[in-house]
């Protein structure tokens, strides 16, 4: 399965830095074995998607709004960022989920949206450190990838343990694989046969000094990046680390 190594900028970038990072990038991407996303600020939407096309870098959204227009001040609706030029939409982040209170049920209405809109939806899920250290994390992650997915979803589900997201700490390898197995057999069960074949990334302080151990264990479909994906070189060792996996050259 061909990973997706995708960037989630958050709340960071002007559009002069926007524009060097994704330019950098472009730049140094050269052949990769996997699909690199960016998910840049909706203000750079329209700007990097312009300066991309034509190139390999996949351009995102970060958000969506569950309804295709109307009066929802401040927000931005999936078809629009459809017409800037985003071809994926990251949903269901852990930091949107904590910070605008973000149930399932939204999240799936969402995921309806950007489909609907034609864009890649990737599905973030993942424990809280209290809800792992009371042994909670399989049934938190699987109430919300059932509660989060509709029963025809075809698009990537992220493991992103809220614990590991920005803090440099990561779960050991075997939590890792464990966690990854689970989801499989819960999309499985859930989805049907589609559940077999989608792609599960993992995210949470990856960087490019564990990237390697961590893209080459099973079930791990990629990675979904943040502060490191801020720093093209990082980003691209990355992408580079997820290459050596699939070609059988294990890097570093
Ligand atoms: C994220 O927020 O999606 C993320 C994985 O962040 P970081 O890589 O900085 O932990």
């Amino acid at each position: 399965m061909r990973q997706l190594i995708a960037g989630n900028w958050k709340m960071n970038g002007k559009l002069a830095d926007g524009a060097a990072l994704a330019a950098s990038l472009d730049a140094q991407a050269g052949d990769l074995a996997c699909d690199l996303l960016i998910c840049p600020p909706a203000t750079l939407l329209a700007t990097l998607a312009a300066q991309l096309s034509g190139s390999k870098i996949h351009v995102g959204a970060q958000d969506c709004h569950a309804k295709p227009s109307g009066a929802h001040t401040g927000d931005i609706s999936a078809p629009m960022l459809r017409d800037a030029g985003a071809a994926w939409v990251i949903l269901g982040h852990s930091e949107r989920r904590a910070d605008h209170g973000e149930s399932d049920a939204v999240v799936l209405a969402k995921v309806l949206a950007a489909v609907a809109a034609g864009l890649a939806p990737i599905v973030c899920v993942g424990e809280t450190e209290a809800q792992r250290l009371a042994g909670e994390q399989n049934t938190v992650v699987a109430l919300q990838l059932t509660g989060s997915l509709p029963p025809d979803f075809a698009g990537v589900v992220a493991y992103e343990p809220v614990w590991a997201i920005g803090t440099g700490r990561t779960p050991s390898e075997a939590d890792v694989a464990e966690m990854h197995a689970h989801i499989r057999a819960t999309l499985v069960s859930h989805l049907g046969a589609t559940g077999g074949g989608l792609r599960i990334l993992y995210g949470g302080s990856v960087k490019p000094s564990n990237a390697a151990a961590l893209m080459s264990l099973p079930e791990v479909g990629g990675a979904l990046v943040g502060g490191a994906s801020l720093v093209a070189a990082d980003f691209l060792a990355i992408a580079h680390a997820s290459d050596a996996v699939a070609t059988g050259v294990r890097a570093g």
